[in-house]
């Protein structure tokens, strides 16, 4: 899963992104490992894990993963190529989602480049950028199907679809505020829009005000325009995130606390970012290792085998399936499977968060 991080200059991106960058390094243990400067790698906190992994005595422990991209380079005009935009907008079409990092620090020593702190005006300034790039997209489809349409009927709900995007687009608003049907939804992601890509919008305060964000006024403005976009707030400070990411792991523990804080701030961006993607992880165990592998919710059993290694789904008999929670309160398989509680699944099977499984399969 890719998650790309923008914003205008001197919000916290970068900082934002080096400390993730920091929190991935340490927790190396990758079965891939990228040398890209703009690419961070984190684990996606999952507690569950150290018992499965004591239960099967296994030598690796290999969480999920998500990678977040650094994409610099927005400036006004960017959606006109002014800049680096068309690189810019090339790059927020290849991520899952957005992270939109947004100013709400004071700091008369680091200039914003529109004068003053207001991130509801930064938010329509950058999503501007998208929304007319959507825009030109969309102008040129429905130009193209109009006259297809003639010839091939079909094509009516696709100019009705591309209609009714023009009218929000124009009214300077993102794609993702519509309220689609599943077959709109479904042709929709055809077009890959950027205005449509779920978004998480950052707020990044000062380390005295993070944690009780929600009485900071700018944060307060934000959720609003969020919630009328279905997208996820999470404010964090940059800066502390960068001192927690420089510190021992028994040293975060207790700043984070000293900060008045549950969690650090990187790790309620990914579960944000998990919940906003509607992903959930399963889990695999043995003695050589136990890991997470992250699935959309709604996954069906072969489709998760493919996760793993594409033989696994083309060759699946069945999947051996017990709930994490079942076999942490037995403690071991066999007494799980002696109490009837290790299912077998077919094909269709709806993987559920936390099932730990085993798929059976003909090579
Ligand atoms: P970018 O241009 O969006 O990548 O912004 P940077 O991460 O480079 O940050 C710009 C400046 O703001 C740097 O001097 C940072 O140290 C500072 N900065 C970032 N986050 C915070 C914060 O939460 N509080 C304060 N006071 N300064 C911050």
């Amino acid at each position: 899963m890719k998650l790309g991080i923008v914003g205008l200059p001197n919000v916290g991106k970068s900082t934002l992104f080096n400390a993730i960058t920091k929190a991935g390094a340490e927790s190396a243990n990758y079965p891939f490992c990228t040398i890209d400067p703009n690419i961070g790698i984190v684990n996606v906190p999952d507690e569950r894990l150290a018992k499965l992994s004591a239960i099967s005595g296994s030598k690796k422990l290999i969480p999920a993963n998500i990678e977040f991209y650094d994409i610099a380079g927005l400036v006004k005009g960017a959606s006109k190529g002014e800049g680096l935009g068309n690189k810019f907008l090339a790059n927020i079409r290849e991520v899952d989602a957005i992270v939109e990092v947004l100013r709400c620090f004071q700091d008369e020593n680091i200039v914003h480049v529109d004068g003053n702190i207001d991130p509801l005006r930064d938010i329509e300034t950058i999503n501007l950028e998208l929304i007319f790039s959507d825009m030109e997209m969309v102008e040129k489809r429905l130009d193209k199907s109009r006259r297809a349409l003639k010839g091939n009927k079909d094509l009516q709900e696709e100019v009705d679809l591309l209609e009714k995007l023009l009218t929000v687009l124009e009214e300077g608003k993102s794609a993702r505020v519509l309220d689609l049907n599943d077959d709109e939804k479904k042709l929709l992601k055809n077009f890959n829009l950027l205005s449509d890509k779920p978004i998480i919008y950052v707020a990044n305060v000062s380390e005295e005000e993070v944690a009780n964000a929600d009485s900071n006024e700018f944060v307060k403005q934000i959720k609003e325009f969020a919630a009328a976009e279905n997208a996820e707030v999470v404010a964090i400070s940059a800066q502390i995130e960068q001192e927690i990411s420089e510190l021992e792991d028994d040293e975060k523990k207790e700043f984070i606390e000293a900060m008045g804080l549950e969690e650090s701030g990187v790790n309620t961006l990914i579960k944000a970012s998990y919940s906003l993607l509607g992903l959930m992880s399963f889990l695999t165990t043995g003695e050589q290792e136990t890991r997470a592998w992250t699935i959309k919710k709604g996954t069906k059993a072969v489709d998760a085998a493919g996760k793993i290694h594409t033989d696994i789904s083309r060759g699946f008999i069945r999947a051996e399936i017990v709930s994490y929670d079942d076999l942490v309160e037995l403690g071991n398989m066999n007494a799980a499977r002696e109490k009837g509680l290790v299912r077998l699944e077919g094909k269709d099977y709806i993987m559920q968060d936390g099932d730990v499984v085993h798929f059976r399969f003909n090579v």
